[in-house]
């Protein structure tokens, strides 16, 4: 493990801690997901400017039957409402470090800020995006 996945992975148990906020505390059987895409490197936001995209991977072609995540092949608007539904959950609980994505066009910002704004190819609102 580098010294920057260290600092992240340290950084939010410690937020989590604070808040007494942990995974653990979701209810079994519900929500095993948060949102609906990955990035395939965990410091991808510290090496982003604030307009900068970047590419997602979609988490149901690696995990199909993952709770939570709308089936492969599902149309745009199933995997947007899936999406949302996971987004309010991570928008309740005020991850830090988060930033937006849209789950139909696969692609993800820093900047948190931008939460609800419209997707800047299919216009759906960008949904909250965690980077670990
Ligand atoms: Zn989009």
């Amino acid at each position: 493990m580098g010294l920057l996945s260290f600092l992240f992975g340290g950084c939010g148990k410690q937020s989590a801690a604070a808040k007494g906020v942990t995974p653990q505390t979701m209810p079994p059987g519900e929500l095993s997901y948060s949102q609906l895409d990955i990035t395939e490197r965990f410091d991808d936001p510290l090496r982003l400017k604030p307009d900068d995209w970047i590419q997602t991977a979609a988490l149901n072609e690696s995990v199909p039957d993952g709770k939570g995540l709308p089936p492969v092949g599902a149309s745009a608007d199933e995997v947007y409402r899936a999406a949302d539904r996971l987004s309010r959950f991570r928008e309740s609980i005020a991850v830090p470090n988060d930033g937006v994505y849209c789950p139909v066009c696969h692609i993800a910002n820093t900047q948190l800020a931008r939460l609800r704004a419209p997707c800047p190819k299919c216009g759906r609102p960008l949904l909250q995006f965690g980077w670990d």
